[in-house]
């Protein structure tokens, strides 16, 4: 699903060049659960923003469901962002003054889809998540963990093939970090293919695979194609 050969990403500053992901190869099929770690500075962000189409690499190939990702102009990777990966950050970055609910239908609206259908199909992600009790609160009335399940919602309202999580507990208390653990493990079960970023170890060993990465090079791949059958 996912394969990336001989990427690099380097960032030039003035006439020195850094490189920050050097000579990466990374194959993640459908229905892994991937977690990456490494020291900050690393080059987590970076492959992240790599696999999420947030930005091109300098070099390399990027296949995405067997399609070149890595040299489509930014137009093309908006639209692959759109309807093919979900979201979640440490922050939340829900919008604060829109309802949990209008927060998951906004992906729906710049889809252009038809209100009836976007509050349905909203409110169905926030029971997912074991939200229903909550879709009139503000981001504000909800606690951390509850404010997280909203941008899971949001993430999963388009049915994304890929869902890309960075630090996704790294705001939260331990309680509901766990709680977010256990409703990505779910989504795993169910079939979803998830890449998340964590400084965690407890939190990385809830995914099948971990990547390391040091200095922008993986240098430990555990647990690969350890896949769990669907
Ligand atoms: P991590 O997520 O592992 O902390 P990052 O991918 O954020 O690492 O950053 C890796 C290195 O790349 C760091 O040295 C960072 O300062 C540098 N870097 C990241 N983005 C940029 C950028 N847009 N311009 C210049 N340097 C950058
Ligand atoms: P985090 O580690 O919380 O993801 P960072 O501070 O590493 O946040 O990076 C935030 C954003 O800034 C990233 O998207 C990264 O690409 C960019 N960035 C990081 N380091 C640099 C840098 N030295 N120069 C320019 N942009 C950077």
């Amino acid at each position: 699903m996912i394969h990336l050969k001989n990427l690099d990403k380097q960032y030039k500053n003035g006439d020195q060049t850094l490189h920050v992901l050097n000579d990466i190869h990374l194959k993640i099929e459908e229905n892994e659960f991937v977690a990456i770690m490494g020291p900050s500075g690393s080059g987590k962000s970076t492959l992240m923003n790599m696999i999420g189409c947030l930005d091109q690499p300098t070099s390399g190939e990027y296949l995405l469901h067997g399609t070149d990702v890595a040299s489509q102009p930014e137009k093309e990777l908006a639209k692959v962002r759109n309807a093919q990966i979900g979201f979640v950050f440490q922050q939340f970055h829900l919008l604060p003054k829109l309802s949990a609910m209008m927060n998951v239908e906004l992906p729906l609206i710049y889809g252009g889809i038809k209100k009836k259908e976007r509050k349905e199909r909203a409110r169905l992600a926030l029971e997912k998540v074991g939200l229903e009790d909550r879709v009139n609160h503000l981001p504000n009335q909800l606690s951390g963990g509850q404010k997280q399940r909203v941008a899971i919602a949001r993430a999963l309202i388009n049915e994304p093939s890929l869902i890309l999580a960075d630090e996704p507990t790294g705001a939260l208390d331990s309680k509901s970090g766990t709680q977010i653990m256990e409703l990505f493990t779910q989504l795993h079960h169910e079939g979803a293919t998830l890449i998340m970023v964590t400084h965690e170890q407890e939190v990385a060993d809830y995914a099948r695979r971990i990547v390391t990465v040091r200095d922008g090079e993986i240098i430990k791949d555990r647990g690969h194609e350890n896949v769990v059958p669907r």
